[in-house]
């Protein structure tokens, strides 16, 4: 006894001299990716998209929440033909992981440190100013290397991107410089999700417009302007490279689109009931006492909670799914923890595992079901799951 409390200020103390016991990662709550998902994703989004069109596998923001060497590896296997992040240190990460093809970096970059980085780790920039191309042909001349860039032209979304009328001459500059050479010439939709297609006309137009200009074309150089959204929508927005984030995960970006392509989601966030209550009619539940029974109700508390990325602007709003039935969450989701009412499912013990997001049997909560309850999209959806939950490869 003496000894083990002594041995408490050593970092390596245990309790016991036992093989050591690690916790299961499927204890509490988890995320579970599915990788040959994604692959059949992208086979499809290539098989849609046609030999002379390339695929980029969008593995931003760590895979859309999946995990992105996870994601970037399976979807390559599918035959993505790249990869698009958006900061510098996703792309050295998957550098570092062993990722060898073609990587473009969506965001930009400002400081010569960044670029210089972006160079040596061989990451493609995107570059919206004069200023950026510069200090591209400067960096390069100075490691006595090539740096291959992409341009980016604003057509209508009003972010990033040079001025449409800018494109030329900043297209001129760029084909001045000796070290920087120019991969690829592109553009981003602000509506293509949207069953209206007037913006995305005028996009296309302009798009097209710079396209005209620019004739003969650069062999070398990749055109390209569809999101999901463009590339789901109509082939005309295709090009030379479809730039894929949300439908490589298995969801089209509009609800009511292309259901008959056979895309699969390959998230679901799980967790299991941890307590299970038996509780009157009238009782408070959770913080704020928001929601009171109305009848003796059987409660199951289940461990994830909003430090997991179940949004506490969910509370009684959301519903898990249990043998491919949904169940409603009751009072305010808290920190760790979550109530559902299963006075209905007597099925549901101690143990049982509940599905947040993601199939189920033969249901599924998808990010727009999420979307619809919360007012967010299915982007945000996804990326909102915190490192908490372990990402468990299936
Ligand atoms: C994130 C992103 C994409 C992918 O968008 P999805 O709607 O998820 O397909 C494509 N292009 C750019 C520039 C992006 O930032």
């Amino acid at each position: 006894m003496q000894n083990l409390i002594a041995n408490r200020g050593d970092p390596h103390f245990r309790k016991s001299n036992q093989p050591l016991v690690m916790a299961d990662p499927r204890q509490r709550a988890w995320i579970e990716v599915e990788p040959s998902a994604i692959e059949s994703n992208a086979r499809i989004l290539k098989n849609l998209i046609g030999k002379s069109c390339l695929l980029m596998a969008v593995v931003k923001a760590d895979g859309y929440g999946h995990g992105s060497e996870t994601v970037a590896r399976a979807a390559l296997l599918g035959g993505a033909d790249n990869l698009g992040v958006a900061t510098l240190q996703e792309g050295i990460e998957l550098r570092q992981s062993g990722i060898t093809c073609p990587i473009l970096l969506l965001g930009n970059l400002t400081e010569s440190q960044e670029l210089e980085a972006c160079l040596c780790w061989d990451l493609m920039p995107t570059l919206s100013s004069a200023r950026e191309a510069l200090l591209c042909q400067r960096i390069a001349k100075a490691h006595v290397l090539q740096f291959d860039v992409h341009l980016k032209v604003d057509t209508g979304m009003t972010r990033l991107g040079c001025d449409f009328n800018d494109a030329l001459a900043l297209l001129g500059l760029i084909d001045s410089f000796q070290n920087v050479v120019l991969k690829g010439v592109y553009s981003h939709l602000a509506l293509a999700d949207e069953d209206s297609s007037k913006v995305t006309k005028q996009q296309q137009k302009k798009f097209e417009k710079l396209l005209h200009a620019l004739s003969p074309r650069n062999e070398s150089c990749c055109y390209h302007l569809a999101n999901s959204a463009g590339t789901l929508r109509d082939s005309c927005l295709h090009y030379d490279m479809v730039r894929v984030g949300l439908a490589l995960y298995g969801y089209s970006p509009n609800s009511n689109w292309r259901n008959d392509l056979g895309l699969r989601p390959a998230l679901a966030v799980k967790a299991r009931v941890t307590l299970i209550r038996e509780v009157p009619k009238g009782v408070g539940v959770s913080y704020g006492h928001g929601f009171i029974t109305k009848r003796p109700s059987r409660l199951a508390v289940v461990g994830i909670g909003y430090a997991d990325g179940i949004n506490r602007a969910l509370s009684g709003k959301i519903s898990a799914l249990f043998n491919s039935l949904l169940i409603p969450q009751v009072g305010a989701i808290t920190m760790d923890q979550l109530v559902l009412d299963v006075t209905d499912h007597s099925q549901v013990e101690i143990g049982s595992v509940v599905t947040l997001l993601g199939p189920d049997g033969g249901n599924c909560i998808t990010p727009h079901t999420w979307s619809n309850w919360s007012g967010s999209i299915p982007w945000e959806v996804l990326c909102g799951f915190k490192h908490r939950l372990p990402r468990i490869v299936i």
